[in-house]
């Protein structure tokens, strides 16, 4: 730290959406904030040149946009790589993945955050969500009520600007405050959704009704906002909207920069505590370059309040990287939770070729999802799950149109294959009839699921790289297994052909004792009994990376109270998805932006009047 530099009100870390929300709420309240973003600033260009990126990709991932690009190592940029394609890979992964499956969920390094590539998918928590272990055994209760969280989920949709329907989601069971509706109306439902929701009749699965319904999003629909225009229905909402249609965190980045201090490049690496009081004295960081040839700076800053907003998986590697002599454990962790309970919503993928043409490729990439098996007395035995419904055909599945184009004009048998006219023809009938499933499945939280700092391998910055232990659990399993049969009678229903490839041996070989397995394909996989035998379908990450640092009634089980300050140093907050004490059944991006607008009132009014407090452990 300078001499000159000044003692802040809060020192906050990560321009993301909780981070750039905490910013923008507390510095117009009047208060010093200052917050430090590991990622470049941003600049005008950086939607464009991101989108070259996407164009000149040979795999069009959920990463392939972003920096670092193929071809440039992670100490090049100084900054994590954290590419999908990399997850399977030892090497070049950031991950240092320790199995027995892999985790594939990524998260993003650049202002603003990992909302540049989220679906932008809105839904609320179910009441029954917070109560997981009461109603059904499984889990623990969330230390907060749905009733207590309904005002912030209306301010939060607000910020958002989130289009849905009251009257659907009330069928789901979510109450609202009186007179309320959405800020604005329903994103237009595919042909594809309505036609899905015709043919399935009065279908029940599991004692359930299988009903399709309109997704609450943070997307444009007929009401376009100063800053953003309506959704054009291209289907790239991931990994990246090219104009910006679909709500990211650059818009309240551009607004905290108003009122707060933004340092970018400052990679904060770990917290200082006075043994005294308990209190976080100090943050520091490293500043670096754009070249690696380029010297870092070490820095230290001072506050009042200090926020962790680095998301779930980054917040653990500062809290553990800050362990210190009387907190062998790191920080936060008198209750040796931090790290621990790693859950994400595995996503399993089912695809067929429907009977007539549903006309894939059109509107957002999701527009509407079976929504109604998402709760019911079958917790008491397996996961819930909640289903999109693909608007971008195969091309998930199975990166279509390309193999369908390859299959047809070079047949693997060697015969002639298809040219010209005939060629789009073939192709136009195929691809006009494809459509997929996915399948967002619950899973349980384990103490064995867990972040630490791996003891060898490091970034760019010489920092330790997070080290992951990850399963599934038999209650997500049992839900994944129940989501296939769920496929297997929709698409009976539909009179669609299942086209779902099932792999005949596991994709993950165990690794020699203490060492990472080997996953074939960077995904990881569940077992089916089909009528010839076992067969495994691949899971995937859903980028809901939650409860690393979970909050709870009691310091001795959980990391924070209910407004995700630590139970162990009272002016330190670890805000994030990490904060949720069980996955529930919805994206959780909307909560997250709840929680923070309700620990940001409570804070504000604190520090406005009362000295902030250091406390015992
Ligand atoms: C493919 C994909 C699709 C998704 N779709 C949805 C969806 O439809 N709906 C939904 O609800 N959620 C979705 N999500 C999840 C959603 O993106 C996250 O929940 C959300 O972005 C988390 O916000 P955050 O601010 O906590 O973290 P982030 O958005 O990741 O921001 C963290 C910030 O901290 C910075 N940072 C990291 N480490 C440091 C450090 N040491 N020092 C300083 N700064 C640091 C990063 O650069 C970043 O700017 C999706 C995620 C993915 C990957
Ligand atoms: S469909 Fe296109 S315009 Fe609409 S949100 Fe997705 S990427 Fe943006």
């Amino acid at each position: 730290m300078s001499s000159t530099e000044p003692m802040y009100d809060v020192v906050i870390v990560g321009g993301g959406v909780a981070g750039a929300l905490c910013a923008r709420e507390l510095s117009r309240a009047g208060l010093g904030v200052l917050l430090l973003e590991a990622a470049a600033p941003p600049t005008a260009q950086d939607r464009n040149a991101y989108l070259q990126k996407f164009y000149e990709a040979e795999a069009k991932t959920t990463t392939s946009p972003y920096p670092p690009y193929p071809g440039e190592s992670p100490s090049d940029l100084n900054v994590p790589s954290f590419r999908d394609e990399d997850i399977g890979d030892p090497e070049n992964s950031y991950l240092e993945q320790m199995g027995p499956q892999p985790f594939s969920s990524s998260y993003l390094r650049i202002a603003g955050g990992t909302t540049w590539h989220w679906l932008g998918v809105a839904y609320r928590l179910l009441p029954s969500d917070f109560r997981l272990a009461s109603l059904y055994g499984h889990g623990v209760d969330w230390p907060i009520s749905y009733d207590e969280l309904e005002p912030f989920y209306c301010r939060s949709e607000e910020e958002l600007h989130v289009a849905g329907s009251v009257g659907a989601q009330e069928q789901l069971g979510l109450r609202f405050s009186p007179g309320y509706s959405y800020p604005q109306g329903i994103v237009a439902q595919s042909w594809l959704d309505q036609q899905i929701s015709t043919l399935l009749g009065d279908l029940h699965f599991d004692g359930r009704p299988v009903q399709v319904y309109s997704l609450p999003q943070a997307r444009n629909s007929t009401n376009p906002t100063q800053r953003r225009p309506s959704c054009q229905g291209n289907t790239s909402c991931i990994p990246i909207c090219p104009i910006q249609a679909k709500w990211d965190a650059t818009l309240l980045l551009e607004d905290a920069a108003n009122t707060a201090q933004i340092r970018y490049r400052s990679v904060v690496t770990r917290l200082h505590v006075d043994p005294a009081t308990n209190a976080i004295t100090s943050a520091d960081y490293i500043v670096y370059q754009q070249s690696s040839a380029g010297p870092t700076v070490q820095a230290s800053v001072k506050a009042k309040v200090f926020i962790l907003a680095a998301h779930a998986i980054e917040n653990v590697k500062i809290l553990l990287n800050s362990a210190a002599p009387g907190y062998e454990r790191g920080l936060a962790n008198s209750s040796d939770a931090v790290g621990r309970y790693l859950m994400d919503h595995p996503l399993q993928l089912s695809w067929a070729m429907s009977r007539d043409p549903v006309y894939p490729l059109r509107g957002p990439r999701v527009s509407s999802g079976i929504e109604s098996l998402r709760d019911g007395p079958f917790r008491a035995s397996r996961g819930g799950f909640r289903m999109d419904i693909g608007n971008e055909g195969w091309n998930w599945a199975n990166n279509e149109p390309n193999t369908s184009a390859i299959q047809l004009a070079q047949p693997a048998d060697g015969s002639t294959g298809l040219f010209g006219a005939e060629l789009r023809n073939a192709l136009h009938d195929r691809m006009v009839r494809q459509f997929r499933l996915g399948f967002l499945v619950e899973q349980e939280p384990l103490p064995q699921n867990r972040v630490t700092l791996s003891p060898d391998r490091h970034d760019g910055l010489g920092l330790p790289v997070p080290r992951i232990e990850y399963e599934l659990g038999d209650y997500c399993i049992a839900g994944l297994q129940a989501a296939r049969r769920c496929a297997q009678a929709v698409f009976q229903q539909m009179g669609a052909t299942d086209c779902t490839a099932l792999l005949s041996s596991p994709p993950v070989q165990p690794g020699e004792p203490g060492k990472p397995p080997t996953f074939t394909y960077g995904f990881g996989y569940f077992p089916i009994e089909e009528p010839d035998g076992t067969r495994y379908l691949p899971f995937y990450g859903s980028g809901h990376i939650v409860g690393t640092h979970r909050m709870g009634a009691s310091a001795n089980s959980s990391v924070t109270d209910n407004s995700m300050r630590a139970w162990d140093h009272r002016n330190l907050f670890v805000m994030g998805t990490g904060s949720f004490p069980t996955i529930g059944t919805a994206n959780p991006t909307l909560t997250l932006i709840a929680l923070v607008l309700r620990s940001v009132d409570m804070l504000r009014r604190e520090l406005q009047t009362v000295p902030v407090i250091a406390a015992t452990r």
